[in-house]
This record gives C-alpha cells, structure tokens and sequence, in this order.
C-alpha cells in the first residue's frame, strides 16, 4: 500500500488559474490576506492529510465501527486524528470568524477538505457533515441558537449530523413522517431515521443533530417538513453539555465500504421526545437543509476526485514496480508501466482526475462570490452558476469515480482484486458517492429539470458562450488538438441543450428518459473544457508555472480530447433517442 502525497502543484495551480484566488482577495471579506499567506496553510494541510490522517486508511477500513453500550465505537485510531484536526483549527478554515472561524476563502477550504478526503473519505465525513451543518445554521437559525451554537460547531468541539431519511422516506422526502411536538419554546421529536453517517460516536463533546420532521398538523408534502436542531447531549446552565437527550444509535449498517464512517439507524423520542430547537421557519425546513445538501453535494463531488486520486497514486506506483514481459525498447523484463495499455489507462485515470478537478474548483470558486460578492448582482450571478454546476460536480464526479477506480484495481490485475494491495478498498468506498446525498438520478433530474429547463437554458448557454470565446483566443498550434476536440465537445452539448429545450414541452418523458445523459455530457465536455483551460494557462508563460507543469498538463488535455471527449457524442445520442424507446416494455412486463 502507498501513501498518499498531496498534489499540491496541481491544487495550487486550479486554485490560482481556474479558481482565480487573486480576484478574490480583492473581496472585502477577505482584506489583509495574502496569497502567499494561503499557500502556507495548504502546505500544512498537506501534511497533515499525508502523516497525520492518511495512515489510518486501511485501518479505519478494517476495523469498521459498532455500537457499544450506549454509544458507537469507531475506528481507535481516529481519536488522535480528530483530536489533532480540531486543535489545529483545520475544521474552522473556511468558517466565519464572527463565530471563531478562521475566515478564509471558501477555495481554500475546499482544497484542504479535497486533502482530509483523500486522506481517509470515511473519516473526512466527520468534519464534512460538521461543517454542512454550520452553513444550515449560519443561514437559517435564530440570533439565539447561532449565538449558543454556532462556535462550537465551526471550530469543531461539537460535531454536527444530518437526519432526512427514513424507511420510507429516502429520494422522496415528502414521505418523512418523524414528528414534532410544540414544548413551550421548544419541541419534542420522535421517529426513526436511517443511514445517519456519523450518528453518534465519542470523537466529539456534543454532537448536535438537524433533523427533518413535520409538526402536527403540517400540510402535507415537502411544504409540511421543518428542521429541528437537536442536541446529543442537552446544554446545562453554563452552556456545556449536561443532561442527555432522547436520541440514539440503535444499529450501525454493515456495507460495502467506507467502513470507518458509522451509518447509524438513529430512535429519536423513545422515551418524552427528544428535545430540539425549531431552525427557521415552521414548515420550511426543506429550504433550510437545502443549504447543508448544496454544501455536501459540493462535498460529495470532491470525494470522487479524492477517492480517485488515491486510486490513481496507488496504480501508479504498482505499475512503475510491478515486472511482467518485454516491451520494445526496454532492456530486460519490464515494469508494466511501459506497457502502452497501463498506461492508457493511467492516463485516463489522471486525466479524468485532473477534469474532476479543473471543473469542481471552477465551481467551488463562486461560494466565495456568492457569498462575499461586492454588490448584489455580482453576488446573484456567482449563485446562479454554482446553482448550475453543483449537480454536475456531485453527479458527473462521482460517476467517473466509478471508473476511475476500477481502472486502479485493473492496474493491479489480480492483485487488485484481493484486497491486500487496498486498490479494493477504494472501489468499494467509491460506490457510495453516486448513492448518497440526492442519487445521481435525482441529481441528473435537478440538473435538467430546475437548473436548465427552469431558467431556459440561459446559464448553460453563458457557460458554453464564455469557453468558445477563451478558446476562440487560444489559438497556438501545440494546443490545437486538444483545443479542436473541446470545440466538438461543445457543439454536442449544444445539440443536447436545444434537443431538451425543444421536446421537453411536448413530450413528458423527454426530460427523464434524457436527464442522466444530459448530465453526463455536460460533465464530460465541460471537465474537459475547464482542463484545456488550465493547459492554456499553464503553457502561456505565468512566471509561477513551471515548463514541465505546463507540458504535462498539455498531454493530460491533449489524451482526455482524444480518449474521454468523444464520449460526449455517445451521451448526447442516447439523451436525443426517442424517450419511447426506453419505456418501450411497459413496467408490468419485467415481472418474472
Ligand atoms: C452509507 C450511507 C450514508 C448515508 N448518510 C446519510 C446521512 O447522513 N443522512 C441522511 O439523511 N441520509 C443518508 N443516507 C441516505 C441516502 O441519502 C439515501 O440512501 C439516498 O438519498 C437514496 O434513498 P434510498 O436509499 O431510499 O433510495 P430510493 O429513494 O428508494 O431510490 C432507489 C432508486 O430509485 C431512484 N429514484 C428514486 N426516486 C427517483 C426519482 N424521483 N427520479 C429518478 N429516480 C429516482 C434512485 O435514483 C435510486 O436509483 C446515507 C446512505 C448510505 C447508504
């Protein structure tokens, strides 16, 4: 098993070129902060993830998690790590320093979440959720919960869940029956909910649930669910946890992989109600969790580049030492890597990585806008395109993780498939990521339905205009086939756009039957887009850009134009088929 060294050069470079880091230090937000300043802290970070976190991997993945007595055990070396990563203040990076955060950009936080998350995804879920969940409450919760809350989260000391689903309840949240009582000032909650990550544990002090439910009473549908927040451990007269709530683990979940991430079925009111606190408006707690959700979805994309990452620097390795056959050229038996098909398919790991990242860091670069922008309409725009991207990131990432990972395992021939070398584990902790957090069937449903149909294509369409003129500019003759190949990328998503737009009104089953590859093809095209981008850039002579970056990076654009961009044919095809030939047998008839 390797470990894992931080690609920081290509971290540094989406973050400076793609990102645009210096355009956002101009924000007010930000004043006094230097960029050199930033670096320092993802060095750091780097080596944090690299010998504090990713040692405990596998050992995470073997010793899995289970309930003890009355709480849940899990993985013993994840004490020390979580100990360390909120001593070193790696939980507040991006959190608000009205509330003790560290207040720096959004960007940054994200580039070292991408390192805790390639570290160890399992255990990286802790401080994600944690970290959703202050969004929520910055955004929704009362002057009075924020003050007595809000801190403790953002620095970590409590750690934070996110309760939505249910038995009956999982894409269809309007089946959530978990209920509130009115107590006073406060609610009593009970019901049970499932597949809650990171459910309980003693890794943290408190830890503080949001939690979906419905008052009596409540309309039916997502217009009757409100979000509660609801304590581990209730607050004594000093503010410290005391007395414990009505709310527990009651199993934890044996699967597939993400072993050390505790997915707990979690009884709230076995007893009076578990006491919590309303988050918001009553009622309108799907809006308000729709803040932590946008937040993770962003999360959950970056576990697919992280996870394809590891996979990819663990392939790489076992091929640079892995021995077998002669290959022309080399003396002696070789190591594999010199096989032209090892390394097509390293190649497609690291180029789809490199896509994975040049779009998800390009997105994740308008929260720092969308939040911090200088007037309103800067601030709405950054919303609306991450609004866009967000669905694309989570859904397009997550399913090339799919990909990415299997390759690394057939790098490995058997050797990948026992689970010794690890290439294994990060298969299995792969297949989550489409899974969790909106299926990547809702995702695609989001992605065609509201943020495309919804606004007629106008923000896809200002994508596509911004890329065809940053490349019409791009005209050196060494980029060209990467360039050429963007370009017939973009007309497919073009095609695919106006296909949607002119059958989606005439014939219900269009967007459905086309939604996924639709996503799929936005992925495709504009990963591949934003990593010519980022060739471009690097290839032009920026003084902090070395020529062996800009080179490589010149390459990886160069096979994903010529190995993953004419997918984008095959995905528009499917997504432009008649939507009757995918209903064609009717539901009935796929009965044994
Ligand atoms: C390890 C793990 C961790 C999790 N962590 C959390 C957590 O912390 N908090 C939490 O609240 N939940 C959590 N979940 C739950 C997770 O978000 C749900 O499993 C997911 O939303 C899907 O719900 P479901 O499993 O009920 O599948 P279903 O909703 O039954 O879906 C089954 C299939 O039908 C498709 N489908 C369903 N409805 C539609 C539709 N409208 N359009 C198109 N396709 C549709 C889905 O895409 C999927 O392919 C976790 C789950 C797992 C396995």
């Amino acid at each position: 098993m390797t470990s894992y060294n931080p690609p920081i050069d290509d971290i540094n470079f989406c973050i400076r070129h793609l990102a645009g880091i210096d355009d956002i230090l101009t924000l007010e937000s930000y004043a006094g902060i230097e960029r050199s300043d930033l670096e320092q802290v993802l060095d750091e970070s780097a080596k944090f993830a690299r010998d504090v976190i990713a040692p405990t991997n596998v050992a995470g993945d073997q010793q899995g998690c289970a309930v003890e007595g009355d709480t849940v055990r899990v993985p013993a070396e994840f004490a020390d790590v979580h100990r360390q990563f909120v001593e070193n203040g790696w939980q507040s990076v991006g959190g608000n320093p009205a509330y003790d955060g560290m207040g720096l950009p959004a960007i940054v936080a994200y580039a070292t979440n991408e390192m805790v998350e390639t570290a160890n995804i399992a255990y990286s879920l802790l401080p994600m959720l944690t970290s959703d969940a202050a969004e929520a409450l910055e955004a929704h919760a009362s002057d009075e919960l924020k003050a007595t809350y809000l801190a403790k989260i953002i620095t970590g000391q409590w750690a934070a869940t996110m309760n939505l689903t249910e038995p009956q309840a999982g894409s269809d949240l309007a089946a959530i029956t978990t209920r509130a009582v009115s107590d006073g000032d406060r609610y009593r909650i009970s019901g049970t909910k499932i597949y809650i990550t990171w459910g309980d544990h003693e890794l943290a002090e408190n830890i503080i649930h949001l939690v979906l439910a419905r008052l009596d009473g409540a309309p039916e549908g997502v217009r009757g669910i409100s979000m509660f927040l609801v304590p581990k451990f209730l607050l004594g007269p000093n503010g410290e946890p005391g007395e414990r709530n009505d709310v527990r683990a009651t199993s934890v979940e044996h699967k597939l992989g993400i072993h050390g991430s505790p997915t707990c079925v979690m009884s709230f009111g076995d007893n009076d109600g578990a006491i919590g606190y309303l988050v918001g408006e009553e009622n309108r707690g799907l809006a308000a969790m729709f803040t932590m959700m946008n937040h993770a979805r962003m999360g959950v994309g970056l576990q697919g580049l992280a996870v394809s990452e590891r996979a990819y620097q663990l392939a790489r390795a076992y091929a640079l030492d892995r021995v077998q056959g002669r290959v022309y050229g080399v003396e002696g038996r070789a190591p594999i890597i010199h096989h032209a098909d090892v390394r097509r398919m390293l190649m497609l790991m690291r180029a789809q990585i490199e896509a994975m990242r040049a779009l998800s860091y390009t997105a994740a670069a308008e929260v720092d806008v969308a939040h911090h922008g200088s007037d309103e309409t800067a601030r709405e725009a950054a919303d609306r395109r991450l609004s866009l991207l967000t669905p694309i990131v989570k859904g397009w990432c997550t399913e090339s993780s799919e990909q990415v990972t299997s390759l690394g395992i057939q790098i490995h021939g058997g050797m990948g498939y026992v689970e010794e070398t690890g290439a294994a584990q990060h298969y299995r902790d792969a297949r989550i990521l489409p899974i969790y957090e909106g299926t990547n069937g809702i995702q695609a449903a989001d992605f065609t339905g509201r943020k495309v149909l919804g606004d007629e294509g106008r923000e896809l369409r200002a994508v596509v205009g911004e890329l065809r003129d940053f490349f019409a500019a791009a005209n050196d003759a060494a980029l060209s086939g990467a360039v050429k190949a963007v370009f017939a990328g973009l007309d497919e998503l073009e095609k695919g756009l106006e296909w949607l737009l002119g059958n989606a009104a005439t014939d219900p089953l269009a967007a459905g039957t086309a939604s996924y590859n639709f996503m799929m093809l936005a992925g495709t095209v504009l990963g591949g887009a934003y990593l010519a981008k980022g060739a471009v850039l690097a290839t032009s002579g920026a003084s902090d850009v070395d020529e062996a970056f800009g080179k490589e990076k010149l390459a990886t654009a160069a096979f994903y134009g010529a190995h993953v961009l004419p997918r984008a044919h095959a995905f528009a095809a499917a997504m432009m088929a008649d939507p009757a030939v995918t209903m064609a047998i009717p539901a009935e008839s796929f009965q044994a």
